[in-house]
């Protein structure tokens, strides 16, 4: 069996493109042009160049040398908070925007919930010198009020979405509407391994750098390509599905997917999906997603923005189903407590999505000789109100 996505779009019985006729079109372009234009030196000359000097890759594997003590193995973080803007998001942005020069699109759109997105793409629109509409709910709007102000600085349109709840599955619906309506010129840069296929498996091979990166670093360093384990937080999954990329295939590699079960899997505030999600549509693939009895898209919770998303994206509701990955949920409390075991042990403030991944380390069977990835997704200056709020400080 493989966890890559098969010719017709799917992971197991997880993916393919439930669209609307309209979108056809578009999606189709995508589709069969994608792996073509990836593939072509020209197309890897400029996206390597952008990677290495512009958000400055490689990012450190450090070896975490008290965290390790702590735990009695060996983890090292793969330093993805050290990406210009402060997150992994900026690998898929960049790579996203220059299949659509290479399309001729001239017009981005995204949607965003907690602005991390959003910003990413109007960084990559500024420095690519094209229009850019960011659609955001009315309630994200008013809670995001930094990565507002962010995206217009760098000369995006920031359109309120004010139809549902007003939060980022409404701002999606009018996304899409969109990009039905400006098929010609407009490109749509989904942010993360979500949404009709091709975009999981787009998205998951611009993240799968940080992968490639983990192997060739570990043979630096332990002469080996391959961990033991490899642990990272999941929205989406974006920056799962890149540092899980070249090991998906590596039976012996351990991987664990860390979700938000926000006040408790079980309370009713939770995006705990691997545990509560059933088979259903969202986002035009199809995948497990927390949804009520009558097919209503439940509304997620987690105290970080960014995991806060009611479904998952179809590798991983693959990975989950078929027990590739093992899947751990971890509730607001112990994300914040294992955020501040990370800034006392290492100098390191964590953004409160990665945060969850590194409170993983107390829920699994660590060996004195293991070697431990934890993927830190981004840094935790955008979180600093939640921490001062949460410790009091
Ligand atoms: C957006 C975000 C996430 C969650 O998104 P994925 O697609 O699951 O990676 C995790 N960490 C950080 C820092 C983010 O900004």
């Amino acid at each position: 069996m493989s966890y890559q996505v098969d010719e017709k779009g799917y992971y197991g019985q997880f993916g393919g493109a439930f669209i609307p006729e309209m979108l056809y079109p578009n999606v189709e372009e995508l589709r069969n042009s994608y792996l073509k234009i990836m593939q072509s030196p020209e197309f890897q000359t400029e996206f390597q160049d952008l990677l290495q000097n512009y958000v400055g890759r490689p990012t450190p594997l450090y070896f975490a040398k008290r965290l390790s003590e702590k735990y009695g193995a060996k983890i090292y973080l793969k330093r993805e908070d050290l990406c210009h803007t402060g997150a992994h998001k900026i690998n898929n942005t960049l790579g996203q925007i220059l299949l659509a020069k290479k399309l001729g699109k001239k017009r981005i759109i995204a949607e965003t919930g907690a602005g991390q997105h959003g910003a990413a793409t109007a960084t990559a629109c500024a420095l690519m010198g094209l229009e850019c509409i960011v659609y955001m709910g009315e309630i994200d709007i008013e809670r995001q009020a930094p990565n507002v102000a962010r995206m217009k600085m760098l000369g995006a349109t920031v359109v309120p979405a004010i139809s549902g709840s007003k939060t980022l599955k409404d701002a999606t619906n009018e996304a899409i509407r969109d990009w039905i309506n400006n098929p010609e010129n407009t490109y749509y840069i989904i942010g993360s391994v979500v949404g009709p296929h091709p975009y999981p498996d787009l998205v998951a091979k611009f993240q799968s750098v940080i992968s490639d990166e983990i192997q060739n670093q570990l043979l630096e360093k332990e002469g080996r390509k391959n961990p033991d384990l490899v642990i990272a937080c999941v929205g989406g999954g974006s920056n799962a599905a890149g540092a899980f990329y070249h090991f998906l295939d590596e039976k012996e590699v351990k991987l664990v997917a860390v979700e938000a079960a926000g006040k408790g899997i079980h309370s009713g505030e939770t995006a705990a999906t691997s545990v509560l999600g059933k088979v259903g549509i969202i986002h035009g693939s199809k995948t497990l997603l927390m949804q009520t009895e009558d097919g209503q898209i439940t509304e997620p919770y987690s105290i970080s923005a960014g995991l806060d998303y009611p479904g998952i994206g179809p590798m991983h509701a693959h990975l989950c189903e078929s027990k590739r990955a093992e899947f751990e949920s971890v509730t607001d409390d112990e994300a914040m407590q294992a955020g501040m075991e990370l800034i006392q042990l290492e100098g390191i403030i964590p953004a409160i999505e990665s945060a969850h991944a590194f409170a993983a380390l107390k829920k699994i069977q660590l060996n004195a000789e293991d070697v431990v990835v934890v993927n830190l997704s981004g840094r935790g200056d955008k979180d600093l109100a939640t921490y001062i709020n949460y410790f009091h400080i």
